[in-house]
């Protein structure tokens, strides 16, 4: 008998980790993944990928993943049909909304999903249940990030491409662990340093592989970047380094901001930061001398509780230098996951529609309710909560049901036992997800979800750039595409949208939302991309504001900031600033990358990360145990001495641990943005016996 394998599929796919966004093709045999095969036509990575990319891959027949959806019944899940829990999740939705009023429900929607799957998260959340309560991860991460640029240059989104980052004459990364964190951008970075004499400032409390190469390193004391920018914008003004025909033709409130730098003197920045004179003004004359200049920075900057501050003031640096609107200038806030950007950009957000589009703008409400068939005032003015808020508000009721879609909420948010009492307070949760996630764990009705290569959609990476990705593999079991699901539970609340392709959806967005306007899949056919603003025929902008900048009068904005100390700092007690953030074998919560053992097994085990100095000074050799205590819990880890890190700081990752660094971290956030403060963390340390 003459026995045949099935073909080899190849299937282009975007990474479903980072938010690089690198595409591949990969090679398939069924269910099994023989291969990455990274392509030269791939836009943001061209042949480089990073091992999560390459081999993160067995999640996907993983014996744990869902493949039917769970019900809720005396305290434990039973299997129940597709009919069954939508119309369990439909029926208690609309019962809440009725009872409590459209303000009692909240969504998260995914930041792994697709754009598509974003934008119709929001519209059931606006249209059917008549909330602006809907948000996703960027609140944990990149929204301070945003909120910098939105205050001085208009748009929420890196100034260009990754093409255009390694054109830039001086780089700076200012908490970013880059190289292991947004790995392939760090290996353009690297090149770009090599081949073309690219220029690399780090700033940050630890020396990771960036810091290490380097032209100028400054270990800055944590929590004080804020100052740092200032005081560099200061100097460069004193010091004839403004660009001032710049300042002149391009941006407003220049001589408000430049007398609200006053108070940042190099004297005053060097007491504050713990960094010499010398060295800030190495740094500024680095900066001032350079012909062009990009900011690359993340959590580090964004996860204070002045975090939208500290962006704002990266920003005002750039215009204070003309840095803006040129190859190789502007602002990169390096976005964490691989849609964070596109779940923000298609409205998962709890004041804007999709494209960025105020809710509570009545001519932007108009617009909207035209285009999806109703009355103006079936759309709420209202801003709604954010995912901190809805936590806050199930705990006074205010929040009676939750719709969690791909979050790892019970784990990432800041203060775990909050979050988990929340929850625990909810009517009503439903949570899609692939896995029985430790936030499933809480849910009345849990969806099985499908991952990116088991369907078709887009993402959007942190260039801004919308690539489609291909369906490499049916859907495991009884699982379904979360648009799908999305689309069906619509329909079972009185809204048959008939959406059966995900084009359909991004044609639906791309007609209403401006800055959309030529978006279409035939546009992003195969390796084929579009970054937005994209006009109606289909022109992208990938170096943004080369026309000014998106104010009314085109004019960027010098934004005045004063200094604010960070909300928990070390003190007698707490005597130690304990960092956090992620490995580049892992990814986040490790639901995915974690399954299977092949990325996880690169390094299985957490530890903290402290300082040689402080090991001399506790008694504390490798692989010693500590007991590290907060305001909020303990937690127990092996140490590694290391000059990686200086003084009383430390540094843990962000991914093992149950139930991890979390519990430590506490309830305080930044105000304008309500994005946790994970970063600002006093701890106390306590060696455990060997025994
Ligand atoms: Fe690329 Fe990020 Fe995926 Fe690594 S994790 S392959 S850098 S998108």
């Amino acid at each position: 008998m003459h026995w045949r394998q099935p073909e080899i599929k190849r299937t282009k796919t975007v990474c479903t980790y980072c938010g690089v966004g690198c595409s591949f093709e990969m090679w398939t045999r069924d269910r099994h993944v023989l291969k990455v095969q990274p392509v030269a036509d791939a836009p943001a990575n061209g042949i480089s990928t990073c091992v999560k990319g390459k081999f993160a891959w067995d999640f996907l027949n993983d014996k744990e993943r869902l493949t039917t959806p769970l019900i809720r019944e005396n305290d434990r899940f039973r299997k129940a049909s597709w009919d069954e829990a939508l119309e369990l999740v439909a029926r208690r939705l609309l019962q809440i909304r009725d009872q409590h009023g459209p303000q009692s429900i909240g969504f998260i929607g995914s930041s792994k999903a697709s754009n598509e799957e974003a934008y119709l998260t929001q519209k059931i959340a606006r249209l059917i249940i008549g909330t602006n309560s809907v948000d996703n991860s960027s609140r944990y991460c990149q929204n301070p990030a945003t909120k910098g640029l939105f205050r001085t240059v208009g748009y929420g989104g890196d100034a260009g491409t990754i093409d255009d980052l390694q054109k830039a004459e001086l780089v700076i990364i200012v908490g970013s662990n880059t190289a292991e964190n947004h790995p392939v951008i760090a290996s353009r970075l690297k090149a770009a340093k090599k081949h073309h004499g690219q220029k690399l400032l780090v700033v940050d409390p630890r020396r990771h592989e960036m810091a290490e190469r380097a032209d100028l390193y400054l270990r800055i004391r944590p929590s004080t970047d804020m100052v740092w920018a200032s005081a560099m914008s200061r100097y460069l003004f004193d010091n004839g380094y403004a660009d001032k025909a710049f300042l002149a033709n391009h941006v407003n409130q220049v001589d408000e901001y430049r007398q609200s730098l006053a108070p940042f003197s190099l004297e005053f920045a060097a007491k504050t930061t713990g960094l010499s004179v010398e060295e800030l003004t190495a740094a500024a004359e680095l900066i001032g001398n350079a012909g062009s200049v990009c900011i690359v920075w993340a959590m580090g900057i964004t996860q204070h509780s002045h975090g939208a501050d500290t962006s704002t003031a990266l920003s005002n640096l750039l215009l204070v230098t003309g840095n803006y609107g040129r190859p190789g200038t502007g602002g990169y806030p390096m976005r964490g996951h691989n849609n964070v950007q596109g779940a923000s950009d298609f409205g998962c957000l709890k004041n804007y529609y999709p494209g960025y589009e105020s809710v509570s703008d009545e001519s932007v409400r108009a617009k909207w309710a035209n285009a999806w068939g109703v009355e103006p005032e079936r759309l709420s003015l209202e801003v709604g909560s954010d995912n901190f808020e809805m936590v806050e508000h199930a705990r006074t009721k205010q929040i009676r049901a939750m719709y969690v879609i791909g979050e790892e909420t019970a784990f990432s948010d800041a203060d775990t036992t909050n979050v988990h009492e929340g929850f625990t307070d909810l009517d009503f949760l439903v949570v899609q997800d692939l896995f029985l996630s430790r936030t499933a764990q809480f849910a009345d009705v849990v969806l099985p979800g499908c991952p990116s290569v088991e369907k078709e959609g887009t993402f959007v990476n942190t260039e801004r750039r919308i690539q489609r990705f291909y369906e490499a593999m049916a859907p495991l079991g009884d699982s379904r595409p979360d648009w799908r699901i999305l689309t069906d539970l619509a329909a079972r609340m009185g809204h048959d949208w008939g959406y059966t392709h995900p084009s359909q959806i991004m044609a639906e967005a791309a007609s209403i939302a401006t800055i959309f306007a030529g978006v279409s899949y035939e546009r992003l056919e195969g390796w084929n991309s579009q970054l937005w603003p994209v006009k109606p025929d289909g022109e992208s902008t990938p170096l943004l504001y080369t026309d000014g900048f998106t104010f009314p009068d085109g004019r960027a904005v010098l934004y005045p900031l004063e200094w604010q100390p960070p909300a928990e700092a070390p003190d007698e007690e707490y005597d130690l600033a304990l960092n956090n953030g992620r490995m580049l074998e892992h990814f986040q919560s490790t639901n995915q990358s974690g399954r299977g053992g092949r990325t996880m097994s690169l390094s299985p085990d957490w530890f903290v990360e402290i300082s040689p100095q402080l090991a001399a000074e506790r008694d504390l050799a490798e692989g010693d145990w500590v007991k590290l205590t907060s305001r909020r819990g303990s937690l127990e880890v092996p140490v590694v001495v290391t000059d990686r890190v200086a003084g009383g700081s430390l540094f843990i990752s962000i991914h093992q641990g149950k139930p991890g660094i979390n519990l430590l971290t506490g309830e305080h956030h930044d105000p304008v943005v309500n994005t946790p403060a994970y970063k600002e963390l006093a701890v106390k340390l306590e060696k455990l016996s060997r025994e």
